[in-house]
């Protein structure tokens, strides 16, 4: 089945603005803007340090109850080194299938409600429905946090939020929290023959070991929760830099490592045994050598979490309109993590698959966006008069 060309037009439309995360998406939310506010939407903009990007929250319909977030990022990964076999911010058809960053991830999406605006007006909307459109998802939802904290100034909060990240339409009640984590390690240069200074590299692989250490135990031990793929808790080192030459010992190491806990484990915590371990069991000693060496960690990002319920009624809800009686939890972070954190009960339920996005000719089948068409247009029976 072709999707609707309007839908289709919308795709290509957004699908042509190249807002890869470290460029400005200024274009695409004026555009977004423009259009919704041709729409009667009513609009609120929060931007960046910079102010290059924004996120946009718009609301359609009364404004004087709680209402429906739609809720998708308009950021994409790079194409950079990717083999693209077409233009990937052309919208391309190939085979019933529809190439271009961010067709899956997740412009398809905010084209469904762009698209779908109109109707959901013609037909009068009862419950307010709002759109919020963010930027930076994918630098670990560093977006939508000012969206959010713009939101807690509004009288009235959304009762629920679909985020409508690439899921095959499935509902997502849950998924992992993200720590990304960065530790400095500074020791004392020395010549390596004399036995002397302070080894930077050895004293970041012991941490490095422990944090290996630790997975292990999770592994073990847990906790455990079988919805999840793996059904724990992981952790691992992702980048490692240090020592200019065999023969000096070396003075810098720096190293990054990432905690993904299941929602209930404790994050800060295994963090506080790692950051521990380092400054009880290895600082020491390097410290007796030269009093400036020792560990420097900091955060670089963390997001929460979270797990719904199955019969949430948010949950019940979003699985109603898509007509499946399961849900699913998955491993991936998603903006829905900190929209619950914020009061604002989230799931997580957009058409294209995860598998087929971040990755050279991202595509999302005509089926999905029919798919995600028929269930804004079960949300509009909900809604609408
Ligand atoms: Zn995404």
């Amino acid at each position: 089945m072709r999707p609707t060309p309007s839908i289709l037009a919308m795709i290509e439309r957004l699908v042509g603005f190249d807002t890869t995360s470290h460029r400005s998406n200024l274009d695409a939310i004026a555009f977004l803007q423009e259009t919704l506010e041709a729409f009667g939407a009513k609009c609120r903009l929060t931007y960046d340090d910079g102010r290059k990007k924004a996120n946009l929250y718009a609301t359609l319909g009364p404004d004087d109850r709680p209402g429906i977030m739609l809720s998708g990022h308009t950021d994409v990964v790079p194409v950079d080194g990717q083999d693209w076999t077409s233009d990937p911010f052309r919208l391309t058809e190939r085979d019933g299938k529809f190439f271009g960053r961010g067709a899956a991830d997740m412009k398809s999406f905010i084209a469904l409600c762009l698209a779908l605006t109109p109707e959901f007006l013609a037909r009068g909307l009862k419950i307010p429905l709002h759109f919020s459109f963010s930027y930076d998802e994918e630098l670990g939802c560093v977006g939508v946090r000012r969206l959010i904290a713009d939101m807690a100034g509004l009288p009235i909060k959304p009762t629920l939020c679909i985020v409508g990240e690439p899921t095959g339409m499935q509902v997502i009640a849950g998924h992992k929290g993200k720590k990304s984590l960065s530790c400095h390690v500074l020791g004392q240069e020395s010549h390596s023959a004399l036995g002397q200074g302070v080894n930077a590299v050895e004293a970041a692989a012991e941490v490095i070991a422990h944090v290996k250490a630790i997975q292990r135990r999770i592994r073990r031990e847990g906790p455990f929760d079988s919805a999840y793929e793996p059904p724990y808790t992981t952790l691992h080192t992702g980048t490692v830099e240090g020592g200019r030459a065999l023969n000096i010992v070396p003075r810098d190491c720096r190293f990054e490592f990432e905690i993904r806990a299941l929602p209930g484990h404790d994050s800060d915590a295994l963090y506080q045994e790692i950051v521990s371990f380092a400054t009880d069991q290895i600082e020491p000693e390097m410290k007796a050598v030269n009093a400036q060496s020792g560990f420097a960690f900091h955060i670089m990002n963390d997001t929460a979490g979270f797990d719904l319920p199955d019969d949430h009624p948010a949950v019940r809800f979003v699985t109603a309109l898509t007509g499946a009686n399961q849900t699913g939890r998955v491993s991936f972070g998603t903006e829905a993590g900190l929209f619950n954190q914020a009061g604002v009960p989230t799931v997580v339920c957009g058409p294209g698959f995860i598998d087929q996005a971040h990755r050279p000719d991202e595509f999302i089948s005509a089926d999905q966006v029919a798919q995600g068409e028929a269930f804004l247009r079960r949300l509009m029976d909900h809604v609408c008069l």
